[in-house]
């Protein structure tokens, strides 16, 4: 067969999975049509105003695609199946309308479990109704403006005055930080770098609690992330979750779940990425023939996708290996950080192959190159990823 011959070929590059069942493939259906009825229709709107509706999350909860791992007797799905988590990431990552719908990802994947691992149940009868609803949305503050990487270094204090805590510092970077009613805040409570972190909910309306400024960031423009201030907020010691100085182990406890989510995203993302861009160079033609007939195309591709294919298997067996307790927090960490660096490869390689058209806006892929530059910084940075997995091997 030569090079210039007609012949069908698949532009399918994600090749065959056994992860998921039929009721996960439904569920991503859902997403799916959530997305193109609620969110196409404001996407632009939301790009512009750097945040999305409130009514965004009262909606996916009605849709059952928010809170959905909230137990039944609190208005959730009661579902404890990550493979949910995972299908609803990939469809959003794969087939991306809107940055928007981040903020419902996040809050499945990374703030709803500290309510529902780390509460009494005095706090999960007063919390999980209202975010299991949409009403309540949530958020979650450890990095500040002098401090992310390094936890031990957070200074916003959390002092005690009778049966409260009166906070005084910033954090910076919150994702949802303009919609949050609820906030779960990292806060200095004792001297100790690790064991003198708390996690407190604070109730958004406190007096003396202020959102800064949504920043203006290179992609992901319909996500707000923002800086949030308190000034002496008296805050109940009730809205303390677990014991006072657990703070940094309640927040290490989720890591891997929260790794590994950003990285199946990270998987989808570069496979959507690499499916636009396989019919993008079938149909684009430079010197009598599509450019995807010229070698350097078919090798960039070739090479692109059977690398993304290797790391789909392995987050396909960490997902596994997560549902059944044996995910370690190095696994995880090691997938965030290859993912999310082949995520930010692939699609500078494939905007590089959209030509001039690559730097446009109104193409996806300028987007997708905008939106993937955070992903190997988020949820912890490549190097301390690095760091996990080296300490790990006992260096
Ligand atoms: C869009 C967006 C959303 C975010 N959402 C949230 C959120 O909802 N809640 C929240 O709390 N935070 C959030 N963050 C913050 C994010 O988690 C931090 O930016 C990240 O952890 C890195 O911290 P930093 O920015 O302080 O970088 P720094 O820690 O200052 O790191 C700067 C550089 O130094 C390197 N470095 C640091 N320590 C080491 C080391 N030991 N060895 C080698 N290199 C090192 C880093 O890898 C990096 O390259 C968000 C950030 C963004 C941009």
């Amino acid at each position: 067969m030569t090079a210039t011959s007609t012949r069908a070929v698949s532009t399918e590059v994600v090749g065959p999975r056994s992860l998921y069942e039929e009721e996960h493939e439904q569920f991503r259906a859902m997403v799916a049509a959530f997305v193109e009825q609620h969110a196409r229709p404001h996407a632009e709107r939301w790009d512009q105003e750097g945040k999305v509706d409130r009514w965004l999350f009262t909606k996916a909860a009605e849709a059952g695609i928010l809170g959905f791992s909230i137990p039944e007797e609190h208005g959730g799905g009661g579902s404890d199946d990550f493979r949910f988590n995972a299908i609803m990431g990939e469809e959003l990552a794969r087939n991306p309308v809107t940055s928007g719908m981040a903020g419902i990802a996040l809050s499945n994947d990374i703030v709803i479990p500290y309510f529902t691992d780390l509460t009494d149940d005095d706090q999960k009868a007063r919390w999980l109704p209202g975010i299991a609803a949409g009403e309540l949305i949530v958020a979650v503050a450890m990095s500040e403006p002098g401090t992310g990487s390094d936890l031990a270094g957070i200074r916003t204090s959390a002092v005690r005055d009778g049966d409260d805590f009166i906070v005084t510092g910033s954090k910076i970077f919150i994702s949802n930080g303009q919609n949050a009613d609820l906030v779960v805040t990292a806060v200095r409570t004792g001297e100790d770098p690790h064991r003198g972190l708390s996690l407190l909910v604070i109730p958004t309306g406190s007096p003396g609690f202020s959102r800064g400024r949504k920043l203006d960031k290179v992609g992901l423009h319909a996500q707000d992330t923002s800086e949030i201030h308190f000034q002496g907020v008296r805050v109940p010691a009730a809205n303390l979750l677990g014991p006072e100085g657990s703070g940094f182990f309640g927040l290490v406890r989720n890591l891997a779940q929260e790794r590994l989510s950003i990285a199946a995203a990270a998987v989808a993302s570069s496979e959507g990425v690499l499916e636009r861009t396989l019919r993008y160079v079938k149909d684009r033609y430079a010197f009598g023939q599509p450019i995807g007939r010229f070698q350097n195309t078919r090798f960039e591709i070739a090479d692109m996708v059977t690398a993304v294919r290797v790391s789909r298997s392995y987050i396909d067996d960490c997902l596994r290996r997560l549902g059944d307790g044996t995910l370690t927090a190095e696994d995880a960490a090691g997938a965030k950080y290859w993912t999310t660096e082949q995520y930010v490869d692939v699609v500078g390689r494939c905007l590089q192959l959209h030509g001039g058209y690559g730097y446009i806006r109104e193409f996806r892929i300028a987007r997708d190159y905008e939106d993937a530059r955070i992903t190997t910084i988020y949820g912890g940075t490549t190097e301390i990823m690095k760091e996990i997995v080296g300490r790990g091997l006992g260096l």
